[in-house]
């Protein structure tokens, strides 16, 4: 047995590749980036995850249990800027920021942890092998060329999305709109599929992103590679010709959620209340019927006025499937009118046993591989769209932004295993001027009863998710494509470095 095949005795060896993992600080980059940890941990590597202590804190219990086998990933903790960004002592998470007007303050704050990175690198034994960016940390590149190592890009949306919006930039096709309402289909696909400027993220196009977007595309240029969270056989024609278009190695190595299935440590609960919650999920969708239920959330960033909480729960009513629906504390807390509303609808359909409402956060994974789940309305966050995939479940989408709206164009026109709601104005995240409801409640109960219809068109999305998810299982599995892609990465990088 060699070293690399037996990661304790690598470790011991000191032959391990140590790869620094620097992922964004929001929930939907830092779950796939533990994952991602964990997995490069079972297969040899030595991990320290950069972080800082308030997100520490928080996906700890993500880590866990690899952190008590017996190669610990380190779990760092830079100090956060936050008082350098004008932002409040601990607001260390896109998620914790009040307003959407404080986004660019946060992510501009970044850099300032470059020196404290470089000190930490410049002590470690082994030194470091690599390190695997988020995209949005751009100034993570310059501390690998010091060093000369490996800079690995980590991108955690679709394969489908990156090379859309390569294509469209490659084609200047933006420049050739009349307004944000001319259509154009998206180009360098085989299928004719049609957007509006605005629907392409704002990251894109928008002068207030410029400088920082230069200084990503400059990184992504310089990277040795980049690792997708997809498998090849979701979305093939993307994963090769963005590869080509690029000239940059790609490696699809997910659904890296897959991971750890047989551990379930990626749900454990943060807190007593989270763990009262999963326990009383658990039991109520115990109870139901196969397929029978809708499980409705929107990630970790969208937050929904009470003007369109009530359009959700009235549609969710008007549907007549039963659901388990997730609403963030703040959305609740916003007024006394959304605390008295959400409460009685919560009494009502837990009293008709019509559904449960969870304030907070869910065990999303593990909610959607429940036999009881039989759809899910998303909001098309990459990860809830490939844990989704993963499960076996179709999906009613309702992208907000960001990448969502293509995600959506991906599951709806290309896989076949999404309803789409109808949503075409892209929202900002934790948007407090934002009142209106932009989806009403007729076109949420249209869209849920079709998603869960019994008929032919809806057992053909049913099969065709069932598909994909078996074809997920697979690649993940010894030999299987991202299992493959994730030894190519290992080796790339040992074959460089040690
Ligand atoms: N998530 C969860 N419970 C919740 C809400 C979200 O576990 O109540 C997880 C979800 O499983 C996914 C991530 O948070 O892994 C959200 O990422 P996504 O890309 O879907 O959306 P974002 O939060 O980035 O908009």
């Amino acid at each position: 047995m060699n070293a690399h095949s037996n990661p304790a005795a690598a470790a011991a060896a000191g032959t391990n590749p140590h790869f620094i993992l620097v992922p964004l600080m929001a929930q939907g980059h830092m779950i796939p980036m533990a994952d991602l940890a964990c997995l490069l941990v079972d297969n040899g590597g030595l991990v320290s995850f950069i972080t800082t202590p308030v997100n520490a804190a928080r996906i700890s219990s993500t880590l866990a249990g690899v952190r008590s086998s017996a190669i610990p990933i380190r779990l760092v903790e830079l100090r956060f800027p936050a008082a350098e960004a004008g932002l409040p002592a601990g607001c260390e998470n896109l998620d914790l920021l009040a307003d959407y007007k404080l986004h660019k303050p946060f992510v501009e704050v970044f850099p300032l942890l470059a020196d404290q990175l470089e000190l930490y690198l410049r002590h470690q034994i082994p030194a470091a092998n690599c390190i695997v960016s988020d995209n949005k940390h751009a100034w993570a590149s310059s501390i690998a060329r010091k060093l000369r190592i490996p800079f690995i890009i980590f991108h955690t949306p679709s394969c489908f999305y990156l090379h859309s919006t390569f294509s469209i930039k490659r084609h200047n096709i933006f420049d050739r709109l009349k307004d944000d309402f001319e259509p154009f289909f998206l180009p360098d696909i085989p299928q004719r599929i049609q957007m509006v400027r605005p629907q392409v993220e704002r990251w894109l196009d928008s002068p207030t992103w410029e400088k920082l977007r230069g200084e990503c595309y400059a990184a992504e240029e310089a990277a040795d590679g980049v690792i997708i969270n997809t498998f090849e056989e979701l979305e093939p024609w993307c994963v090769e010709r963005y590869g080509i278009a690029t000239g940059k190695k790609v490696w699809p190595i997910g659904p890296l959620s897959l991971h750890n299935r047989e551990t379930e440590t990626r749900e454990s609960a943060t807190s007593i209340e989270a763990a009262i919650d999963a326990e009383r999920i658990r039991k109520w969708l115990d109870d139901r019927e196969e397929g029978s239920v809708v499980f409705v959330s929107f990630g970790s960033l969208a937050r929904n006025p009470i003007s369109q909480l009530i359009e959700i729960g009235s549609g969710l009513e008007a549907a007549g499937v039963g659901f388990v629906w997730v609403v963030k504390e703040v959305e609740v807390r916003s007024s006394t009118e959304a605390e008295r509303w959400m409460d009685q609808f919560e009494r009502r359909s837990e009293s008709e046993k019509k559904g449960i409402v969870i304030r907070g956060w869910a065990p999303q994974t593990a909610v959607l591989s429940h036999p009881a789940v039989g759809g899910f309305l998303t909001h098309c966050g990459w990860n809830s769209a490939l844990e989704a995939i993963c499960a076996g479940v179709p999906m009613a989408t309702w992208p907000h932004f960001a990448d969502q709206f293509l995600n959506e164009r991906l599951v709806v026109d290309v896989l076949g295993i999404g309803v789409a709601v109808g949503a075409t104005v892209p929202l900002k995240p934790a948007d407090e001027e934002r009142k209106d409801a932009v989806v009403m409640r007729g076109a949420v109960a249209n869209a849920v009863v079709r998603l869960m219809d019994e008929g032919e068109e809806g057992e053909g999305r049913r099969r065709k998710a069932r598909e994909f998810g078996e074809k997920a299982r697979k690649a993940m599995d010894k030999g299987g494509s991202s299992n493959e892609y994730l030894k190519g990465l290992i080796a790339h990088v040992i074959g460089v470095t040690l």
